[in-house]
């Protein structure tokens, strides 16, 4: 009720747009851009409440210690015990932390933050006892108590995929000496790190036109999309990639920390392979992987007739991989909050009257915090506050990409709504491995709106740019990562040995197999593996990107049918995929909405995609 009555002092008309460039301060910006956050507490003193809630549930779980084997009760009764304390973690983790984003120069909501994640600590300590107690159970007695007990039946997978990853775990001797050596796994990324971040000194070029830049990655980027000389372009690339050319043999050395350590947790817990060891605690078959690379290597033709014809629209006399994002068309259009909104709730019209509606309360809502202001957290992210609903961050800015963010963070918040309101507390998380279908399909469905809806030629070729970019970013060039990914890791698995020149030329000959000689060849683009981040930080992890794309491509075609009928289960499918949430492994669940990621055809979706785009985009360039 009090919450209706300050909604009527607002203003009705209290649109709100901040000049570009300006920094507005937080009061400056009326409520209804900003999230409203009593649906997770109403204050700070409910959140202190639920704190001490939290604290206690953590001291009171150990009661449940050495007691599983007493029967199919005391499990259940451990498992509930922890999904409260699951609940109230969200609780009061995100109130905290979306606080603290707001401004993050506030120490006293900080320290709250830092509170929380000191109990989180101290809730890992008094819950570690819980898998190796109920693992120490015969499976067959857990199954039997599974058939014999419907509240233990809810968490049938949970406990079943426990057992799964059980199949590697060593025995207690192994299990030390792997934690023991487990205090190594991180040096080589942490010194990859050091290198390019703390220690780094970033080149500093002088532009044709006399200004200068100083190429951080962000700065680096930035002049690739927008600069239009050439001659500055290519200054970038090569000053910014001769950086990693210099330190090369480092690079390499710490690569070969990664693919060493990686071989070894493959081989002490009884792999075939990295990838086997990579692909197992999401119970996915290394085929798929395997048909992803293949199939995407042989689906390449798009892609450079793509580039063929943005050579042939910039008119230069070499096309080289600085000169793969410059704008086909000077076109700034900006996209006002207000009215972008209204689209968004149109474009998701072939996915049903509700699933609208969601879409319309999260901007009626007060789900989203729209603007940036001083002190803000970048970037924009959803949030999937259980108990209540998903928040949303965003900096909109008016360009293309915000609008398009805007989307896709849209996405991951209905599949999160969807999820939670449908699954158990155990299941109502969801894997990367499917999470950015709902984002991306949110994007595509978008995508195809706006074309609808261009009013002009320049509008539509930004918009198929945009789009085409975007399969080549998200989806061809993650393959590619994937496939040197699985080729370097080779190298350890087969006793090579692993240099710089090893790395260069395995890199170099997948540029070749993607581009042929549709992109003129630079020498220093062979180092490229060193810049990227993901190598050595968390290794295996690009391709998911990958089969996301590939997913949502097949699950657009169901939606796209001109059949009615089709139509209507494609979309049910997919909705049952994001009710779902993690309640199954992913190529289940997958499987279930119609994708089976381990055929050629699903992968094939997406050259199919990009062939249509690069069609329509050379119609409307008409070159
Ligand atoms: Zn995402």
């Amino acid at each position: 009720m009090e919450k209706l009555k300050s909604e009527l002092k607002v203003p009705p008309l209290d649109n709100f747009r901040p000049e570009p460039g300006s920094l507005p301060s937080r009061d400056a910006i009326p409520a209804r851009y900003k999230w409203d956050l009593t649906s997770i507490c109403k204050s700070w003193d409910e959140w202190q409440a639920t704190y001490k809630q939290l604290d206690a549930a953590i001291a009171a779980f150990t009661s449940f210690q050495g007691t599983l084997a007493r029967g199919p009760e005391r499990v259940v009764a451990a498992f509930k015990a922890m999904d409260r304390m699951g609940a109230l973690s969200y609780q009061v983790w995100y109130y905290a932390s979306l606080h603290y984003d707001e401004d993050q120069r506030d120490n006293d909501i900080n320290a709250r933050r830092q509170q929380v994640q000191i109990l989180f600590a101290k809730q890992q300590q008094a819950s570690s006892w819980f898998n190796p107690e109920l693992l120490t159970i015969p499976i067959a007695t857990v199954r039997s108590w599974l058939d014999g007990n419907g509240d233990l039946a809810v968490y049938r997978f949970a406990i079943e995929s426990l057992f799964h990853e059980q199949e590697h775990v060593l025995d207690e001797h192994g299990e030390r000496l792997m934690s023991l050596a487990g205090r190594f796994n991180s040096v080589p990324y942490d010194s990859y790190s050091a290198l390019t971040t703390a220690d780094v000194k970033f080149p500093t070029i002088t532009l044709t036109n006399g200004g200068k830049v100083t190429l951080t990655y962000g700065q680096y980027r930035a002049l690739l999309e927008t600069n239009r000389n050439q001659d500055d372009r290519a200054n970038a690339y090569r000053t910014f990639h001769q950086t990693f050319a210099d330190n090369q043999n480092t690079y390499a050395a710490l690569y070969n920390g990664v693919l060493q350590r990686d071989w070894f947790h493959a081989r002490a817990r009884g792999y075939k392979t990295t990838l086997d060891a990579a692909l197992h605690g999401n119970n996915i078959p290394t085929s798929v992987v395997e048909n992803l690379i293949a199939v995407t290597k042989q689906g390449v033709e798009p892609l450079r007739r793509y580039h063929r014809l943005r050579r042939r629209v910039l008119g230069t006399s070499t096309y080289r991989l600085f000169d793969v994002f410059v704008p086909l068309v000077e076109h700034a259009a900006r996209y006002a909050y207000d009215d972008v909104g209204a689209s968004i709730i149109d474009s998701v019209t072939p996915l049903g009257s509700t699933y609208q509606q969601n879409v319309r309360s999260a901007f009626d809502g007060r789900w989203i915090d729209v603007f940036e202001n001083s002190g803000k957290r970048s970037g924009a992210y959803s949030a999937p506050v259980y108990g209540a609903h998903p928040y949303m961050l965003l900096n909109y800015n008016e360009t293309l990409d915000a609008v398009f963010t805007l989307a896709h963070e849209m996405g991951h918040s209905m599949h999160t709504l969807l999820s939670h309101q449908s699954q158990p507390f155990v299941y109502a998380g969801y894997t990367i491995f499917v999470a950015e279908v709902p984002s991306t399909l949110n994007e595509a469905l978008f995508l195809d709106l706006m074309l609808e809806r261009a009013r002009n030629r320049d509008e539509r070729i930004v918009l198929l740019q945009h789009a085409i970019d975007s399969i080549a970013s998200t989806f061809y060039t993650q393959v590619m990562f994937a496939d040197y990914e699985r080729q370097a890791h080779r190298l350890v698995e087969e006793d090579q040995p692993v240099t710089a020149d090893a790395l260069n030329a395995i890199y170099s000959s997948l540029l070749d197999a993607y581009y042929g000689d549709v992109i003129d060849k630079e020498d220093v683009s062979r180092v490229t593996w060193a810049r990227i981040p993901h190598f050595f930080s968390t290794p295996y992890y690009v391709y998911q990107y990958a089969t996301c794309f590939a997913s949502t491509a097949r699950l657009m075609q169901g939606i796209r049918s001109k059949d009615p009928g089709e139509r209507e289960e494609a979309v049910n499918r997919y909705l049952n995929l994001l009710r779902a949430g993690g309640s199954d492994y992913p190529m289940n669940l997958l499987s279930r909405a119609g994708v089976d990621l381990s055929q050629p055809d699903t992968v094939r979706a997406v050259s199919a995609e990009l062939d249509s785009l690069v069609g329509r985009l050379e119609a409307e360039l008409r070159v």
